[in-house]
């Protein structure tokens, strides 16, 4: 059982083991990958292509060959320059997507196995993600933003807004559930995109350069909120910046989609 630890920045070489101490954990994590490479077509359909060879296929790589575990109780950053394959993984981290080759498993659940609904539905019950533009609906409240989530679910109205308005106080914004988010300062509408992302109690929460938009001081304040998350679920958080980084339990990075030491 891994211990959320102190924060710290660890080496990425652990990772590429399978595992942070060398040895299989009793339980299952709440996401790995073995072997994973992403590889992009680009140029046209695909199926067009190679029957003659009259037209190279432009492949890109997008991930190579990446193994890693997260547990349940981490504090992840994600960190690596522009193209580097940091979006790629997170996709594939949250079944949004499924690997060219190796495997993700979410839950235990081999990802590349499932229907798009399938995964749809796995996404659904255990993964939030929260993204650098909060995409919040301008015309909705911050408790009917939270909300929204649970309506695809076909939550009752009454319950829905229980569960958003718990959700606002455990972010710190049980008195602004009413306020848009024209209303909001950036924080607060972070914030608010963050509760959104807990409605559904998920095992692992994505953020996705969320401090991108904020002030130093506000961005930080996310992060921590972030970092009191990762007790009993995983937290991702991909980033740029290394003050972001340095409050998370280990950071993997990423360099033309291999993960490399520091
Ligand atoms: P990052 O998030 O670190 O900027 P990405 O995962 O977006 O990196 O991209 C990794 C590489 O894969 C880049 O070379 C990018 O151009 C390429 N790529 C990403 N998505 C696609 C796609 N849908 N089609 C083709 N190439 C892609």
């Amino acid at each position: 059982m891994s211990e959320p630890t102190a924060h710290r920045v660890t080496r990425g070489s652990a990772l590429r083991n399978g595992s942070r101490n060398g040895t299989d954990a009793e339980h299952a994590p709440v996401v790995r990958c073995v072997d994973v490479s992403r590889v992009y077509n680009r140029g046209g359909s695909s199926s067009r292509f190679g029957l003659f060879g009259s037209r190279r296929r432009h492949t890109v790589t997008a991930l190579d060959d990446v193994s890693l575990r997260i547990e349940s109780g981490e504090f992840v950053g994600l960190a690596g320059p522009s193209g580097s394959g940091k979006s790629t993984l997170l996709h594939l981290l949250c079944g949004l997507d499924a690997p060219t080759f190796g495997r993700v498993e979410l839950l235990g659940q081999n990802t590349r196995n499932l229907s798009d609904g399938e995964r749809a539905a796995l996404r659904l019950d255990h993964v939030g993600i929260v993204f650098q533009r909060f995409y919040l609906l301008p015309t909705l409240s911050a408790r009917a933003n939270v909300a929204l989530p649970l309506v695809e679910r076909g939550v009752p109205r009454s319950e829905r807004r229980r569960r958003a308005t718990s959700r606002l106080e455990a972010v710190g914004l049980g008195d602004r559930a009413s306020h848009r988010p024209s209303e909001l300062s950036g924080g607060e509408q972070q914030r608010v995109a963050v509760a959104r992302a807990l409605i559904g109690d998920p095992d692992l929460l994505i953020a996705d350069e969320p401090t991108g938009e904020l002030d130093t001081a506000t961005g930080h304040r996310v992060v921590d909120l972030l970092a009191g998350l990762a007790t009993d679920r995983a937290v991702v958080v991909a980033s740029h910046d290394e003050a972001v980084l340095e409050r998370t339990d280990r950071v993997i990075r990423l360099h033309d989609g291999r993960i490399v030491d520091e």
